[in-house]
């Protein structure tokens, strides 16, 4: 447990604290979590920081600050739904109060409850430093995380219009760690298919991206292209189930949500 807690008032206050090891501290669900990897004498919170929970729609993008809680996020019509559903797979109310977006990212965990519908949806971060300010995708934040890692991230900006998303969570109960967080994008016809997959990985589906884009796969398509899929590394899990099930759990799950989009479940 840190000794030291240094509230900043503004973004330029925190990232001059952020010296030596010194963490960002959000909404603390996971920094404060019994046996969390994120450990340092001291932390700097970022919840005071008014910018920060600004949820404002310029032009046709939503910039949403990253101290907002999934519960701010949820209750914001501005925010897209696309957004807000994938906002509730955080089932606890109390801890939706709590977490925050930008530490979501941050952690990068591979049960992420928001990476996938992000790096769908082409979702980008602004960053700051004490040198500069910078713009990047959520899927480049998380590809070079040793680039980014110690940057503030000040707020998410995600396409309100034009785009589809689709998203969707499997876990044994709405408590439990998912097995499968998945989620689908569809622009001007080019699909981007992204899986976080529980003691695996969070991937952007290359294979499946592109059939999606070029041709119109039946269910046993979608289900053989994802069970080829040799970047997605599985082994067999007692809690969450055995390789062969769950590249059948990805592929169906793509499959539905394809169908879904195209209109044909309700
Ligand atoms: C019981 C339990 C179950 C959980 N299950 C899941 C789960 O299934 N999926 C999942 O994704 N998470 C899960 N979590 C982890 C956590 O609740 C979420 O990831 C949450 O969104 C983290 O947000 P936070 O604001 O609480 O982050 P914090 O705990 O405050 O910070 C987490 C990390 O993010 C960094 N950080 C925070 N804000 C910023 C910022 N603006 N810029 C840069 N770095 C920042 C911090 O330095 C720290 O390293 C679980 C936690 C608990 C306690």
């Amino acid at each position: 447990m840190a000794d030291k807690l240094i509230i900043a008032k503004t973004a330029e206050e925190a990232v001059r604290a952020k010296v030596f090891d010194n963490v960002y501290l959000a909404g603390g669900t996971e920094v404060m979590r019994l046996g969390s990897s994120v450990n340092s004498d001291a932390f700097v919170s970022v919840r005071k920081i008014p910018y920060m929970h600004d949820i404002a729609l310029e032009n046709d993008i939503v910039r949403i600050g990253a101290a907002c809680t999934f519960q701010e996020i949820l209750e914001n019509s501005i925010v897209p739904a696309y957004l807000r559903e994938a906002a509730q797979f955080m089932a606890s109310r109390t801890r939706r109060n709590m977490a925050t977006i930008g530490g979501n990212i941050a952690v990068a965990r591979d049960d992420s409850f928001l990476l996938p519908t992000l790096i769908a949806a082409g979702a980008e971060l602004v960053l700051k430093d004490v040198k500069s300010e910078e713009q990047v995708s959520v899927a480049d934040y998380i590809a070079k995380s040793e680039e980014y890692k110690s940057k503030l991230i000040l707020s998410v900006c995600v396409p309100r219009d034009g785009i589809k998303v689709k998203s969707c969570r499997s876990a044994n109960t709405a408590q439990s760690h998912a097995r499968l967080t998945a989620a689908l994008s569809e622009k001007d016809g080019k699909y981007t298919a992204v899986a976080a997959v529980k003691n695996s990985g969070l991937y952007i589906l290359g294979n499946l991206s592109k059939a999606f884009s070029s041709s119109d796969p039946s269910e046993d398509e979608i289900v053989e292209i994802a069970k080829k899929n040799e970047s997605i590394k599985l082994e067999d899990d007692l809690l969450y189930g055995g390789a062969d099930y769950r590249r059948y759990l990805i592929g169906i799950t793509f499959a539905l949500m394809y169908e879904e989009m195209k209109g044909g479940r309700a």
